[in-house]
Protein backbone atom coordinates (compact mmCIF):
# COMPACT_ATOMS: atom_id res chain seq x y z
CA UNK A 1 0.00 0.00 0.00
CA UNK A 2 1.46 3.32 -0.84
CA UNK A 3 2.03 5.42 1.95
CA UNK A 4 2.83 8.99 -0.57
CA UNK A 5 0.35 10.77 0.75
CA UNK A 6 0.95 10.46 4.06
CA UNK A 7 2.73 12.90 6.69
CA UNK A 8 6.56 11.37 7.24
CA UNK A 9 6.74 9.39 9.99
CA UNK A 10 8.51 11.71 12.66
CA UNK A 11 10.99 10.90 14.63
CA UNK A 12 11.32 10.68 18.46
CA UNK A 13 13.27 14.08 18.90
CA UNK A 14 11.13 15.44 15.94
CA UNK A 15 7.91 14.83 18.61
CA UNK A 16 7.80 18.91 20.25
CA UNK A 17 5.80 17.50 23.71
CA UNK A 18 9.02 14.59 23.47
CA UNK A 19 11.21 17.56 24.97
CA UNK A 20 9.37 17.99 27.75
CA UNK A 21 9.55 14.82 28.89
CA UNK A 22 11.28 14.17 32.02
CA UNK A 23 14.26 11.38 31.38
CA UNK A 24 15.53 9.44 34.50
CA UNK A 25 17.55 5.91 34.62
CA UNK A 26 14.97 4.29 36.90
CA UNK A 27 16.33 1.89 39.66
CA UNK A 28 16.04 -1.84 38.77
CA UNK A 29 14.14 -4.19 41.32
CA UNK A 30 15.41 -7.34 41.73
CA UNK A 31 13.78 -10.29 39.84
CA UNK A 32 10.34 -11.64 41.02
CA UNK A 33 10.39 -14.67 39.13
CA UNK A 34 6.98 -16.84 39.79
CA UNK A 35 6.24 -20.49 40.47
CA UNK A 36 5.88 -22.59 43.73
CA UNK A 37 9.45 -24.43 43.31
CA UNK A 38 12.07 -22.08 42.73
CA UNK A 39 14.45 -21.13 45.80
CA UNK A 40 14.25 -17.52 46.06
CA UNK A 41 17.71 -15.50 47.55
CA UNK A 42 17.37 -12.67 45.47
CA UNK A 43 15.56 -9.96 47.10
CA UNK A 44 16.52 -10.12 50.93
CA UNK A 45 12.55 -11.49 51.57
CA UNK A 46 11.84 -13.09 54.73
CA UNK A 47 11.18 -16.54 54.01
CA UNK A 48 9.00 -17.21 56.93
CA UNK A 49 5.30 -15.88 56.91
CA UNK A 50 4.04 -12.51 59.13
CA UNK A 51 2.79 -12.96 62.57
CA UNK A 52 -0.08 -14.96 63.43
CA UNK A 53 -1.47 -11.77 64.16
CA UNK A 54 -1.24 -10.12 60.96
CA UNK A 55 -3.05 -13.07 59.36
CA UNK A 56 -5.64 -12.43 62.03
CA UNK A 57 -6.03 -8.37 61.20
CA UNK A 58 -6.38 -9.58 57.36
CA UNK A 59 -8.98 -11.93 57.85
CA UNK A 60 -10.84 -9.92 60.10
CA UNK A 61 -10.35 -6.98 58.00
CA UNK A 62 -14.40 -5.77 56.91
CA UNK A 63 -14.20 -5.17 52.98
CA UNK A 64 -16.81 -2.87 53.61
CA UNK A 65 -14.53 -0.18 55.26
CA UNK A 66 -13.09 0.05 52.00
CA UNK A 67 -15.58 2.35 50.79
CA UNK A 68 -14.30 5.19 53.38
CA UNK A 69 -10.81 7.02 52.51
CA UNK A 70 -7.94 5.52 55.24
CA UNK A 71 -7.26 7.45 58.00
CA UNK A 72 -4.25 9.90 56.44
CA UNK A 73 -2.16 10.26 59.01
CA UNK A 74 -2.17 6.38 59.26
CA UNK A 75 -2.87 7.39 63.28
CA UNK A 76 -3.05 3.57 64.83
CA UNK A 77 0.54 2.79 63.47
CA UNK A 78 2.15 5.56 63.99
CA UNK A 79 0.99 5.15 67.82
CA UNK A 80 1.81 1.26 67.41
CA UNK A 81 5.66 2.71 65.92
CA UNK A 82 6.11 5.38 68.75
CA UNK A 83 5.33 2.70 71.71
CA UNK A 84 7.86 0.35 70.26
CA UNK A 85 10.71 2.63 70.05
CA UNK A 86 9.60 4.77 73.44
CA UNK A 87 9.08 7.66 70.86
CA UNK A 88 6.51 10.36 70.78
CA UNK A 89 3.77 9.84 67.33
CA UNK A 90 4.92 13.30 66.35
CA UNK A 91 8.49 11.40 65.90
CA UNK A 92 7.44 9.04 63.47
CA UNK A 93 6.36 8.97 59.71
CA UNK A 94 4.79 5.91 57.76
CA UNK A 95 5.14 5.40 53.74
CA UNK A 96 4.32 2.48 51.20
CA UNK A 97 7.62 0.79 52.19
CA UNK A 98 11.11 2.38 53.19
CA UNK A 99 11.73 2.89 49.53
CA UNK A 100 8.71 5.87 49.72
CA UNK A 101 9.70 7.03 52.72
CA UNK A 102 13.32 7.52 51.80
CA UNK A 103 12.70 8.86 48.47
CA UNK A 104 10.41 11.58 50.33
CA UNK A 105 12.92 12.32 52.41
CA UNK A 106 15.41 12.99 49.63
CA UNK A 107 12.92 15.36 48.25
CA UNK A 108 12.38 17.12 51.46
CA UNK A 109 15.68 17.67 53.14
CA UNK A 110 18.35 17.45 50.31
CA UNK A 111 17.65 20.67 48.95
CA UNK A 112 21.30 22.37 48.63
CA UNK A 113 23.88 23.38 46.30
CA UNK A 114 26.14 20.97 48.10
CA UNK A 115 26.25 17.37 47.14
CA UNK A 116 25.21 15.07 48.96
CA UNK A 117 27.07 11.93 50.29
CA UNK A 118 26.62 8.67 50.02
CA UNK A 119 29.02 5.48 49.71
CA UNK A 120 29.85 4.35 46.41
CA UNK A 121 29.17 0.57 46.63
CA UNK A 122 25.10 0.71 48.24
CA UNK A 123 21.77 0.84 47.45
CA UNK A 124 21.52 1.57 44.22
CA UNK A 125 18.42 4.18 44.74
CA UNK A 126 20.24 6.71 45.98
CA UNK A 127 21.49 8.03 43.00
CA UNK A 128 18.19 7.47 41.12
CA UNK A 129 16.10 9.67 43.65
CA UNK A 130 18.96 12.24 43.60
CA UNK A 131 18.95 12.51 39.32
CA UNK A 132 15.35 12.47 39.94
CA UNK A 133 14.86 15.22 41.96
CA UNK A 134 17.53 17.08 40.54
CA UNK A 135 20.46 16.68 43.15
CA UNK A 136 23.70 17.08 43.24
CA UNK A 137 25.63 14.10 44.77
CA UNK A 138 29.43 12.80 45.10
CA UNK A 139 30.04 9.47 46.20
CA UNK A 140 32.75 8.16 48.93
CA UNK A 141 34.79 4.75 47.99
CA UNK A 142 34.23 2.32 50.53
CA UNK A 143 38.04 0.96 51.99
CA UNK A 144 39.50 -2.04 51.18
CA UNK A 145 37.37 -3.94 53.14
CA UNK A 146 34.99 -2.72 51.74
CA UNK A 147 33.45 -0.14 54.75
CA UNK A 148 31.98 3.14 55.37
CA UNK A 149 35.51 5.01 56.13
CA UNK A 150 33.62 7.98 58.49
CA UNK A 151 36.44 10.37 57.91
CA UNK A 152 34.69 10.48 54.25
CA UNK A 153 31.74 12.26 55.18
CA UNK A 154 34.06 15.31 56.92
CA UNK A 155 33.38 17.44 54.87
CA UNK A 156 30.87 20.42 52.88
CA UNK A 157 27.71 18.91 51.70
CA UNK A 158 24.27 19.38 51.61
CA UNK A 159 23.29 15.80 53.56
CA UNK A 160 24.26 12.67 53.96
CA UNK A 161 22.55 9.08 53.40
CA UNK A 162 24.22 5.20 54.07
CA UNK A 163 22.20 1.87 55.01
CA UNK A 164 23.35 0.51 58.30
CA UNK A 165 24.00 -2.03 57.92
CA UNK A 166 25.12 -0.99 54.06
CA UNK A 167 23.61 -2.98 51.25
CA UNK A 168 24.97 -5.31 49.40
CA UNK A 169 27.50 -6.00 51.34
CA UNK A 170 26.11 -6.44 55.10
CA UNK A 171 28.90 -4.86 56.39
CA UNK A 172 27.50 -3.01 60.12
CA UNK A 173 29.26 0.25 61.07
CA UNK A 174 29.86 0.44 65.06
CA UNK A 175 27.07 2.68 66.20
CA UNK A 176 30.31 4.83 67.42
CA UNK A 177 31.55 5.66 63.74
CA UNK A 178 27.61 6.54 63.41
CA UNK A 179 27.80 8.68 65.83
CA UNK A 180 31.49 10.17 64.30
CA UNK A 181 29.73 10.94 60.89
CA UNK A 182 26.64 12.88 63.23
CA UNK A 183 29.20 14.56 64.72
CA UNK A 184 31.05 16.12 61.83
CA UNK A 185 27.29 16.71 59.98
CA UNK A 186 25.28 18.82 62.25
CA UNK A 187 24.20 21.36 59.78
CA UNK A 188 22.89 19.08 57.31
CA UNK A 189 19.99 16.27 57.47
CA UNK A 190 21.99 12.56 58.54
CA UNK A 191 19.86 9.71 56.96
CA UNK A 192 20.74 6.02 58.37
CA UNK A 193 18.81 3.76 56.45
CA UNK A 194 18.16 0.47 58.30
CA UNK A 195 16.87 -1.72 56.46
CA UNK A 196 18.43 -4.76 57.88
CA UNK A 197 19.21 -3.49 61.36
CA UNK A 198 17.33 -6.13 63.44
CA UNK A 199 19.48 -8.99 61.84
CA UNK A 200 21.93 -8.16 64.63
CA UNK A 201 23.26 -4.25 64.24
CA UNK A 202 22.45 -1.88 67.09
CA UNK A 203 20.11 0.98 65.96
CA UNK A 204 20.76 4.51 65.63
CA UNK A 205 17.65 5.44 67.39
CA UNK A 206 19.29 5.51 70.89
CA UNK A 207 20.88 8.85 69.15
CA UNK A 208 17.58 10.76 68.64
CA UNK A 209 17.86 12.06 71.40
CA UNK A 210 21.08 14.06 70.93
CA UNK A 211 20.99 14.98 67.18
CA UNK A 212 17.62 16.80 66.09
CA UNK A 213 18.97 16.28 62.07
CA UNK A 214 18.97 12.63 62.53
CA UNK A 215 16.47 10.37 60.58
CA UNK A 216 16.62 6.54 60.86
CA UNK A 217 14.46 4.72 58.26
CA UNK A 218 13.28 1.13 58.59
CA UNK A 219 11.17 -1.10 56.93
CA UNK A 220 8.74 -4.21 57.64
CA UNK A 221 9.78 -5.94 54.39
CA UNK A 222 12.50 -7.61 55.78
CA UNK A 223 12.46 -8.54 59.73
CA UNK A 224 9.15 -8.43 59.86
CA UNK A 225 7.94 -10.46 56.56
CA UNK A 226 5.93 -8.57 55.11
CA UNK A 227 7.28 -6.96 51.95
CA UNK A 228 4.44 -7.59 49.87
CA UNK A 229 2.60 -5.15 52.39
CA UNK A 230 4.91 -2.29 51.94
CA UNK A 231 5.19 -0.54 54.72
CA UNK A 232 8.47 1.75 56.03
CA UNK A 233 9.07 4.52 58.63
CA UNK A 234 11.02 7.38 59.28
CA UNK A 235 11.82 8.05 63.05
CA UNK A 236 13.46 11.73 64.06
CA UNK A 237 12.49 15.22 65.77
CA UNK A 238 9.04 16.50 65.57
CA UNK A 239 10.96 18.89 63.43
CA UNK A 240 11.77 17.06 60.58
CA UNK A 241 8.97 14.68 60.86
CA UNK A 242 6.80 17.60 60.42
CA UNK A 243 8.55 18.84 57.37
CA UNK A 244 7.66 15.24 55.71
CA UNK A 245 4.68 15.35 56.41
CA UNK A 246 4.56 18.96 54.62
CA UNK A 247 5.69 17.32 51.74
CA UNK A 248 3.76 14.02 51.70
CA UNK A 249 0.68 16.23 51.94
CA UNK A 250 1.90 17.97 49.30
CA UNK A 251 1.98 14.73 47.08
CA UNK A 252 -0.64 12.35 48.37
CA UNK A 253 -2.50 12.28 51.30
CA UNK A 254 -3.19 8.35 51.44
CA UNK A 255 -0.26 6.90 51.24
CA UNK A 256 -1.38 4.41 54.13
CA UNK A 257 -4.28 1.91 52.63
CA UNK A 258 -6.50 0.48 55.18
CA UNK A 259 -5.22 -3.33 55.25
CA UNK A 260 -1.31 -2.08 55.86
CA UNK A 261 -2.15 -0.02 58.45
CA UNK A 262 -4.31 -2.50 60.35
CA UNK A 263 -1.61 -5.35 59.40
CA UNK A 264 1.55 -3.38 60.26
CA UNK A 265 -0.11 -2.02 63.44
CA UNK A 266 -0.74 -6.08 64.42
CA UNK A 267 2.51 -6.77 63.39
CA UNK A 268 4.95 -4.41 65.92
CA UNK A 269 2.41 -6.21 68.53
CA UNK A 270 3.73 -9.31 68.56
CA UNK A 271 7.52 -9.17 69.80
CA UNK A 272 7.96 -12.54 70.50
CA UNK A 273 7.22 -13.95 66.75
CA UNK A 274 9.38 -10.99 65.69
CA UNK A 275 12.33 -11.74 68.04
CA UNK A 276 11.65 -15.68 67.22
CA UNK A 277 11.79 -15.16 63.10
CA UNK A 278 14.90 -13.09 63.58
CA UNK A 279 16.23 -15.23 65.69
CA UNK A 280 16.33 -17.92 63.32
CA UNK A 281 17.70 -16.21 60.33
CA UNK A 282 20.37 -15.09 62.33
CA UNK A 283 21.40 -18.55 63.01
CA UNK A 284 20.71 -19.76 59.69
CA UNK A 285 23.28 -16.70 58.74
CA UNK A 286 25.68 -17.87 60.80
CA UNK A 287 26.04 -21.45 59.94
CA UNK A 288 26.21 -20.19 56.23
CA UNK A 289 28.98 -18.17 56.91
CA UNK A 290 30.90 -21.26 57.71
CA UNK A 291 29.60 -23.74 54.96
CA UNK A 292 30.26 -20.97 52.56
CA UNK A 293 34.10 -20.31 53.57
CA UNK A 294 34.39 -24.25 53.78
CA UNK A 295 33.22 -23.90 50.06
CA UNK A 296 36.29 -21.37 49.11
CA UNK A 297 34.16 -18.18 49.27
CA UNK A 298 34.74 -14.73 50.99
CA UNK A 299 32.84 -12.46 52.30
CA UNK A 300 32.59 -9.16 54.49
CA UNK A 301 31.07 -9.94 57.76
CA UNK A 302 27.46 -9.90 57.17
CA UNK A 303 24.79 -8.67 60.07
CA UNK A 304 22.12 -8.34 57.57
CA UNK A 305 19.70 -11.02 56.05
CA UNK A 306 22.19 -11.93 53.02
CA UNK A 307 26.03 -12.43 52.34
CA UNK A 308 27.74 -10.40 49.49
CA UNK A 309 30.19 -14.01 48.73
CA UNK A 310 33.07 -13.78 45.75
CA UNK A 311 34.88 -17.42 45.32
CA UNK A 312 37.99 -17.82 44.89
CA UNK A 313 38.31 -19.84 41.28
CA UNK A 314 34.60 -19.41 40.08
CA UNK A 315 33.13 -15.69 38.60
CA UNK A 316 30.19 -14.95 39.84
CA UNK A 317 28.14 -14.19 36.76
CA UNK A 318 29.19 -17.65 35.81
CA UNK A 319 27.78 -19.11 39.03
CA UNK A 320 24.41 -17.02 39.01
CA UNK A 321 23.49 -18.32 35.50
CA UNK A 322 24.21 -22.14 36.97
CA UNK A 323 21.95 -21.58 39.60
CA UNK A 324 19.37 -19.70 38.12
CA UNK A 325 19.48 -22.85 35.93
CA UNK A 326 19.01 -25.09 38.53
CA UNK A 327 15.98 -22.20 39.71
CA UNK A 328 17.73 -20.56 42.73
CA UNK A 329 17.29 -17.22 42.23
CA UNK A 330 20.53 -14.69 44.03
CA UNK A 331 21.56 -11.43 42.76
CA UNK A 332 24.27 -10.54 40.71
CA UNK A 333 24.93 -6.85 40.57
CA UNK A 334 27.32 -5.31 37.44
CA UNK A 335 29.38 -2.30 37.81
CA UNK A 336 33.31 -1.94 39.26
CA UNK A 337 33.90 -3.53 42.56
CA UNK A 338 30.85 -5.41 42.91
CA UNK A 339 30.77 -7.78 39.41
CA UNK A 340 32.75 -10.33 41.48
CA UNK A 341 30.38 -11.06 43.92
CA UNK A 342 27.08 -12.29 44.40
CA UNK A 343 24.08 -11.55 46.95
CA UNK A 344 22.85 -14.25 48.61
CA UNK A 345 19.39 -13.70 50.89
CA UNK A 346 19.35 -16.28 54.02
CA UNK A 347 16.10 -18.18 53.72
CA UNK A 348 15.31 -21.46 55.23
CA UNK A 349 17.67 -24.12 56.48
CA UNK A 350 16.11 -26.35 53.88
CA UNK A 351 16.82 -23.60 51.14
CA UNK A 352 20.18 -23.29 52.00
CA UNK A 353 20.84 -26.98 52.31
CA UNK A 354 19.60 -27.03 48.90
CA UNK A 355 22.16 -23.86 47.66
CA UNK A 356 25.37 -25.83 49.81
CA UNK A 357 24.61 -28.93 47.64
CA UNK A 358 24.38 -27.61 44.65
CA UNK A 359 27.22 -25.42 44.89
CA UNK A 360 29.21 -28.69 46.43
CA UNK A 361 28.12 -30.31 43.16
CA UNK A 362 29.44 -27.86 40.86
CA UNK A 363 31.99 -26.37 42.50
CA UNK A 364 33.31 -29.94 42.96
CA UNK A 365 33.35 -30.57 39.05
CA UNK A 366 34.71 -27.30 38.31
N1 LIG B 1 16.94 0.37 51.82
C1 LIG B 1 17.74 -0.65 51.48
C2 LIG B 1 19.18 -0.58 51.85
C3 LIG B 1 17.23 -1.76 50.80
O1 LIG B 1 18.03 -2.76 50.43
C4 LIG B 1 15.85 -1.80 50.48
C5 LIG B 1 15.28 -3.01 49.78
N2 LIG B 1 15.33 -2.94 48.39
C6 LIG B 1 15.06 -0.70 50.84
C7 LIG B 1 15.63 0.35 51.52
C8 LIG B 1 13.62 -0.62 50.47
O2 LIG B 1 12.82 -1.60 50.99
P1 LIG B 1 11.25 -1.43 51.13
O3 LIG B 1 10.81 -0.36 50.16
O4 LIG B 1 10.69 -2.76 50.79
O5 LIG B 1 10.99 -1.02 52.54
Amino acid sequence: MSRRNEAPEETAASRPWERNIRRVTPYVPGEQPQGGRLIKLNTNENPYPPSPGVCKALRGLDPGALRRYPDPAASALLKALAGYYALEPEQVFVGVGSDDVLGMAFLTFFNSDRPMLFPDVTYSFYPVWAELFGIPYETCPLNADLAVDPRDYDRANGGVVFPNPNAPTGCFLPLGQVEEILRHNRDVVVIVDEAYIDFGGESAVSLLGRYENLLVVQTFSKSRSMAGMRIGYALGSPALIRAMQDVKYSYNSYTMNLPSILAGEAAVKDEEYFKETVGKIIETRENAKKRLAALGFTFPDSKANFLFIRHSRVRAAELYDALRARQIYVRHFSGPRVEDYLRVTIGTDEEMEALYGFLEEYLGAG
